[in-house]
């Protein structure tokens, strides 16, 4: 009798099937699947011999395969596919078996889910996955949600998958049902504002500076080595020095300005609104996709209003190491946005997430990965209950050290009519968070005018409500 396998994986495009080899590359069984079956058969006729796969043309035959208690990784595409594979997959699935959702699944969804599954006596585990498709293969961060007795039977297989950094591995049990996904939500719109963030340095280096592209990536590649040390600052420096292969110069140059996304981020956005999370970079660097998604309108704007001033300021080693500044700074921001979005989401979910083991996680395989994460995991460790990741020590002291620099380039850009949003929210933030009174108290003053909404006085207790258009 054939020898049954460790994992099964459904859902064999790109992801799926980068997961299913490296499982197998690490002597893992794996039994595959597909909708369709060609995926499953090109699959393993062209990787067949990396290690021991078992394919399948039906779920019966699939979940028949697989070794007890079963462990299925589903990766089909997010969304109503899921519901429909995990309502294949109970028909043939018994109580202890585990299903692990590794799509981008949004976090509702799966403590939705996770209660369907549950009811039926299996684990459903919602793990996010980063890296890409070369992360998939070679070792990505993965961010698993679900009960404990789930992630021990699976933590051999997966911790044996994910890449690791000094020794640890980037995948770790983040919390019960919906929180790995969320995890990865916030991974997600943490790289959304970094993104933003580099676009806008580039712009002003640019725009503002009249540099090349090519002369960019350079500066790029020098910001490789510092506190931006990044996988991100690595391809925006690759990016910038690639050449049109219909040799038109640099490639990025003849690439339209459109981004487009996914949903992550706007999902990041709607939960931190719905939370009340100030997490204005993240916002920020949605809606500039937002805005570079409606080219006519803008065409139409410029005729109309004028473009920007743009300039030929000189670009020296002064005005470029204030740009790295206010990158790092704005970054920082960013970061601790992000990290203070995911403390409240744990305390309204009850999840009990451990900041300082998301940020250890988020140190290899994923998209944001960077030296800089050490600094966090660090700072975690030593102060687990900070309010604020700008109130740690290391991170203070850089946006303080930044601070002058990051003023003076946000400045630039505004006299020179070049948008930096996420430059520029993640300075009002930090100027708004730096102040004990704000002012909110007229804000109070104008809700109890119109609405009787009352306000709160800042010599006594309890509320207060006038009649402030009469006299005295
Ligand atoms: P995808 O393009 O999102 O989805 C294609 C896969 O879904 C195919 O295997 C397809 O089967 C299957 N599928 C679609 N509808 C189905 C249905 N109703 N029933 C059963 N199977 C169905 O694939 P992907 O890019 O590999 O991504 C998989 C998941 O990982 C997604 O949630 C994605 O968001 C997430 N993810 C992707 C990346 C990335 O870099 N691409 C990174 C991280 C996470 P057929 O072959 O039969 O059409």
């Amino acid at each position: 009798m054939t020898e049954l396998a460790d994992i099964g994986v459904t859902g064999l495009a790109v992801m799926g099937a980068n997961l299913a080899r490296n499982a197998a590359r690490k002597g893992f069984r794996v039994a595959l699947n597909n909708r369709s079956n060609e995926k499953t058969e090109t699959l393993l006729a062209e990787h067949g011999q990396e290690g021991s796969f078992i394919g399948s043309s039906t779920i019966a035959e699939f979940v028949a395969s697989l070794a007890k208690p079963r462990v299925v990784l589903i990766m089909v595409k997010a969304g109503k596919p899921v519901d429909i594979v995990i309502d294949e997959l109970l028909e043939h699935m018994e109580p202890e078996d585990i299903i692990v959702d590794g799509g981008n699944s949004l976090f509702e969804d799966t403590r939705r889910r996770e209660k369907t599954v549950s009811d039926r006596g299996l684990h459903f585990v919602g793990m996010g996955v980063s890296g890409g498709e070369e992360g998939a293969l070679e070792g990505p961060s993965m961010m698993p949600g679900g009960t404990r007795q789930a992630w021990d039977r699976i933590a051999p297989i997966f911790t044996k998958m994910a890449v690791s950094v000094d020794g640890l591995p980037c995948c770790a049990l983040m919390g019960p049902d919906g929180a790995g996904h969320y995890v990865k939500m916030v991974h997600n719109g943490i790289e959304y504002a970094d993104m933003q963030l580099i676009t806008e340095a580039y712009d002003l280096l640019r725009t503002v500076y009249g540099r090349s592209a090519a002369e960019i990536g350079e500066i790029f590649a020098g910001w490789k080595t510092g506190d931006l040390d990044s996988y991100l600052i690595e391809i925006t420096a690759a990016v910038l020095a690639k050449q049109d292969p219909q040799g038109k110069g640099a490639l990025v140059d003849m690439i339209r300005d459109e981004a487009e996304q996914k949903g992550t981020g706007r999902w990041t956005a709607q939960s931190a609104l719905e939370l009340g999370v100030p997490i204005t970079a993240i916002t920020e660097a949605v809606f500039a996709r937002a805005l570079s998604g409606r080219p006519e309108q803008r065409r139409a704007a410029e005729a109309t209003l004028g473009g920007m001033r743009g300039g030929t300021l000189e670009a020296g080693q002064a005005e470029i190491d204030k740009i790295r500044d206010a990158l790092y700074a704005s970054k920082i921001v960013a970061y601790a946005q992000g990290f203070e979005q995911l403390t409240v989401a744990s305390k309204q979910y009850n999840w009990d997430l451990d900041l300082g083991l998301i940020a250890t996680i988020w140190r290899g395989g994923c998209i944001i990965r960077a030296s800089f994460l050490d600094r966090i995991r660090e700072g975690y460790a030593s102060h687990p209950d900070a309010q604020s990741l700008l109130l740690q020590e290391y991170f203070s002291a850089a946006v303080l050290k930044a601070e002058q620099a990051w003023r003076d380039v946000v400045v630039v850009a505004v006299q020179h009519g070049v948008a930096v949003p996420a430059f520029a929210s993640s300075l009002a933030y930090y100027d708004g968070l730096r102040r004990t009174r704000g002012p909110a108290n007229l804000l109070q003053g104008l809700r109890d005018y119109f609405g009787a909404h009352t306000y709160r006085r800042t010599d006594q207790e309890g509320s207060f409500h006038i009649r402030w258009s009469q006299d005295g």
